[in-house]
């Protein structure tokens, strides 16, 4: 593995993984990880991973891309009246 990482990113004929972070107790979306693509140089900045609140009911989730997914990833429960 050490030997192969010696080339240069251009002439590897694999890919790294993406690292994803585990998920983390609820904080109110105060922590914001950063997933990065190790296959650029430098590595890529991919998305934000955190707790944020849904847009539709306002309860917290974990969120796989903080600016993207912005509602309950299953669906929110939230019922209007
Ligand atoms: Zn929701």
């Amino acid at each position: 593995m050490d030997d192969l990482d010696m080339l240069p990113m251009a002439q590897r004929k694999y890919g790294l993984d993406i690292v994803e972070p585990r998920q983390w107790p609820r904080d109110g979306g105060a922590r914001r990880e950063p997933v990065y693509d190790p296959n650029f140089e430098p590595p890529r900045l991919v998305r934000l991973v955190g707790w944020r609140s849904c847009m539709c009911c306002g309860d917290l989730f974990f969120s796989s891309d903080v600016r993207r997914q912005r509602l309950h990833p299953e669906g929110c429960t939230y019922q209007y009246i």
